[in-house]
Parts: structure tokens; C-alpha cells; sequence
């Protein structure tokens, strides 16, 4: 699960937490305040059905029994007199229903089964009928009276069904508020790290100058980008000093080497017929050696240098004439192994780049579809020119790569078979120097093969060089 939806889950608990304990809270102070009015209602009834049997007025002030049979008058009431119990007066409805008889001063609730057809009340399927009751000791002018009054509670039960019905509608729609705020609170939190992440994830050995910007203050998320800047600064420091120092000692390999081929020149012009045979031998071996050393240190330079470089001076570059004068050259090594070179080129391929670094790039591609062939195998050199790029393939018969290498070919010093690449002096960098100089054209290579069979390395130049 990602993180945003983890924050996003829990902001959404919390929140329904919060508001789920804020509702029941709600929903007990609020379902004490039906049954307070009902008590204050049917205290003040109490108390005037009293003060009007003290006027004599009761039956008078009270509504005419209707066809129900218990007249409008919605209470169930009694009152008797204190002292001697005599009922004084009895509503509709106490003389058809039987509730119980509470304590003066305390309260109850009741229910009983009323049929409809002897009074319809307004009671559900089960025909069970719930009351409040209450008792109170009144005296009235000098007189003390007891009096039982109730009423029904369907109304009541309502209003407490509408109330816990609104709090969980309320709930669920609170939730969903949260959820969708949450989600939008989550992306804010997680935005910094969003910015990081894609500048972090554009960061490469080519643009390790790049930094993270920090903001003004001391977040948590402004620690996390100066530790990362930090962690790129000595990143970038090793980086450059190792890249310096392959420079460095390629460099001064180069004199030292040179002067060892030259003394061993020497040598053999001067001795060459008088040297016993065995000196021959051992001279020619060290000579083949320098040669590949030196062959090696030009190569190292080479690639450290083209590392070093961002970007390269652009000129018009006409491929197909430089294409055709190379292939022109490697003709007579190719012919030395009875090797067919075919050309097929159109006749203007023109881009915009760097003539010697192209000239090196695809000397390398066709120096190794020559190397890695076989006796009067085939090289074909083809360029077309596509909609948005230049695509040359150079292909040649011979051993070819295996799937899980095609791409390890690109990397410095990787050679399929050593024996086979030491056997023809490589050192395993023409491909990497390939590599770097179509990318810094702005284009890519790609090798395809089949193994035992053919090898084919397709290189895509842009049209016009982008820096
Ligand atoms: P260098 O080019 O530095 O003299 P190299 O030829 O060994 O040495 P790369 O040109 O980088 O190094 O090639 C890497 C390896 O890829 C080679 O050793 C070879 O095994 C394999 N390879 C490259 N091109 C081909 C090809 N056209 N056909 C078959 N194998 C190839
Ligand atoms: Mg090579």
C-alpha cells in the first residue's frame, strides 16, 4: 500500500473515530431531552387537572369523548383524593387501559398490549403500547390530592429513530468528507518528497551537479533534501576524482609506452639479423604487448575524456560520404579474411555533430563486424532515414551474442569470450566509446543477434543535435 493511502487511511480512522465517539456522546444528551419534556408536559397537565378539580371545573375543561371511545384528550390520568384514596376523576383512557401505579414523585415506563380495535393509539404490528407514567402529591387549595398521569410514547420513539437516523446519516457523510479531504491532505504532505523523488530520479553520473532546492525554514523535509545534497556532493567528489584519476594515469602511461615501442624499434633495426633467436622471440612478444597496452591507455583516454564532456561542437556531418570512406578502408582488412562488404546507403544522409568522435564511433562498429567474423562471412552497412531519426545497422555473420549479453556489451571492458577478444587485441571499451559518443548526439545503440549466426548493432542519430 502506498504511503499516501496509508495517511489517507489513517486521517480517514482518526476521523471516523473522532466523529463516532462525538455522535454517541451527542445521542445520549440528546435522547434524555424528549423524555424531559415529556415529564415537564405531563407535570404541568398534573398540576392543571388539579387546580380545575379545585374549581369544580375538571369535566368541563377536558375534550368530549370522540368515536375512539377515549376522547381526544391524549392522557391517561387519575387523581385520587390523598387521604382516603377515593378516585376523584379518571380520563378515557385510564378507564380502558390498566397501567400500573408508581410511588408519588418517582417515574416509569410501561408497556402493555392494547388491541387496536379497543383503542387505536397509533401502536405497531405487535400491538405493544409503551407509556410514561408518573405520579404526583399535590394539595390544592388545602385539599391533597394523589394523581397517575401517562401518555403514550410512539411520538417520542419517533423523534429518537428520526435523531439516531440523522447522527448516522451524518456519520456516514462526515466519513466521506474525510476520506476525500484526507486524500487531498496526504497528496499536500507528500508533495515535497514527490519533487525529490523526480529530481533524485533524473540525477546521473551526467548531471550529478544537480541539487535538491531547499526550502527556507527547518522541516523535517528540508533535513531529508540537505542529507541528500550532502550524500550527492561526496556522490559527485568520488566521482570526478576517480574519472580524473583513469585520466590522470592513462595519461602518463602514454610517454613511458611510447618510449619502450621506440626503444624496441630501435633495436630491431639495428640487431635484428645478429639477435639470437630467442631474443627475436621474446622481442617480438613484448612488442605485440606495448602495442596492446598503448592500444588500451589510447582507448582509456578516450572514454575519460569523452565522459568529461556535456556536449559536443556540432557541424554538419555528411554520414553517407564518411560511412562510405570508412567502409572504403576496412575493405582491405575485411578482403584479408574473404570477407563481402555491401554498402546501401542513400545518397545525402546529413545530421548535425562531431565528425572525428563519428568517424571513431563507427570505425569501432565496423573494426568489431570484422574482428568477430568469419572466414568469407558478410558485412552489411545500411543507413535509412526516418521520420524523427538517422538509423544506421551495420550487420556481419559470425558468432554473434547471446540474449543475456546484448546489452553487457556496452559496458567498459566487458568481452564476450576473453580468449576470443584478447586473441584480436581487444580491450572491451569500443563499444562503451561508441555508446558515449552517439548519447552525446543525442541517440542510442541497440545490438540484435542471433547466436552463431549473425550480430547486428543499430545506431539512432537524431536529425539535429539538441543540447
Ligand atoms: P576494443 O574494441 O576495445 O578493441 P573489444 O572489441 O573486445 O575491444 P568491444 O568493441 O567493446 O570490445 O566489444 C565488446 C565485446 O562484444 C567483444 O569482446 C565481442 O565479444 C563482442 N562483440 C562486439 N561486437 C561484436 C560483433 N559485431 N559480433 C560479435 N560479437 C561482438
Ligand atoms: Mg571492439
Amino acid at each position: 500500500m502506498t504511503v499516501k493511502k496509508r495517511i489517507m487511511l489513517f486521517i480517514a480512522c482518526a476521523g471516523f473515530i473522532t466523529s463516532l465517539l462525538f455522535s454517541v456522546v451527542v445521542f445520549c444528551e440528546l435522547i434524555e431531552q424528549p423524555f424531559a419534556i415529556l415529564d415537564k408536559e405531563l407535570k404541568q397537565e398534573a398540576y392543571r387537572a388539579v387546580r380545575m378539580i379545585g374549581l369544580g371545573q375538571l369535566e368541563s375543561a377536558l375534550p368530549p369523548v370522540d368515536s375512539a371511545g377515549y376522547g381526544s384528550y391524549p392522557y391517561w390520568l387519575k387523581i385520587y383524593e390523598r387521604d382516603s384514596g377515593i378516585i376523584l376523576y379518571q380520563s378515557n383512557l385510564a378507564k380502558l387501559v390498566n397501567l400500573p401505579s408508581v410511588e408519588p414523585g418517582s417515574k416509569d415506563i410501561a408497556s402493555i398490549v392494547i388491541p387496536p380495535q379497543q383503542i387505536y393509539l397509533g401502536q405497531p404490528k405487535n400491538n405493544e403500547a409503551t407509556f410514561r407514567i408518573r405520579s404526583f402529591a399535590i394539595t390544592y387549595a388545602g385539599r391533597g390530592f394523589t394523581v397517575q398521569i401517562a401518555r403514550s410514547m410512539f411520538k417520542l420513539k419517533d423523534e429518537i429513530w428520526e435523531l439516531a437516523l440523522g447522527l448516522v446519516a451524518g456519520l456516514i457523510f462526515s466519513s466521506m468528507v474525510l476520506i476525500v479531504i484526507s486524500y487531498f491532505v496526504a497528496g499536500k504532505i507528500l508533495k515535497p518528497i514527490g519533487t525529490m523523488r523526480n529530481l533524485i530520479h533524473n540525477i546521473s553520473d551526467k548531471n550529478l551537479g544537480q541539487r535538491i532546492p531547499v526550502g527556507a525554514g527547518s522541516g523535517e523535509f528540508n533535513e531529508l533534501a540537505v542529507t541528500i545534497n550532502r550524500m550527492l556532493d561526496m556522490l559527485q567528489y568520488s566521482f570526478v576524482k576517480q574519472r580524473n584519476f583513469l585520466f590522470d594515469t592513462s595519461h602518463e602511461m602514454k610517454t613511458p609506452l611510447s618510449t619502450m615501442r621506440l626503444a624496441i624499434d630501435e633495436i630491431y633495426s639495428a640487431n635484428s639479423e645478429n639477435l639470437p633467436a630467442f631474443l627475436q622471440e621474446n622481442l617480438s612478444r613484448l612488442n605485440n604487448q606495448v602495442l596492446r597496452l598503448e592500444r588500451l591507455v589510447k582507448n582509456l583516454l578516450n572514454l575519460s575524456s569523452l565522459e568529461m564532456l556535456d556536449n559536443i561542437k556540432p557541424e554538419t556531418v555528411h554520414l553517407t560520404d564518411l560511412l562510405t570512406s570508412l567502409a572504403a578502408d576496412y575493405r582491405f582488412l575485411a578482403e584479408a579474411q574473404n570477407i563481402k562488404m555491401d554498402i546501401k546507403l542513400p545518397d545525402k544522409l546529413i545530421i548535425s555533430g562531431d565528425t572525428d568522435k563519428l568517424n571513431r564511433a563507427f570505425s569501432n562498429i565496423l573494426d568489431n563486424a570484422i574482428k568477430y567474423n568469419i572466414d568469407g562471412g558478410q558485412v552489411n552497412v545500411e543507413g535509412k532515414q526516418t521520420t524523427d531519426s538517422i538509423v544506421i545497422e551495420v550487420t556481419n555473420t559470425g558468432p554473434g551474442i547471446a540474449e543475456n549479453e546484448k546489452d553487457k556489451v556496452f559496458e567498459q571492458f566487458y568481452r564476450v569470450e576473453k580468449s576470443r577478444s584478447i586473441r584480436h587485441g581487444g580491450s572491451g571499451l569500443g563499444l562503451a566509446i561508441v555508446k558515449r559518443i552517439i548519447e552525446l548526439h543525442g541517440g542510442n545503440v541497440e545490438m540484435n543477434s542471433v547466436q552463431g549466426e549473425w550480430a547486428k548493432l543499430t545506431v539512432f542519430l537524431p536529425h539535429m543535435y539538441k543540447q
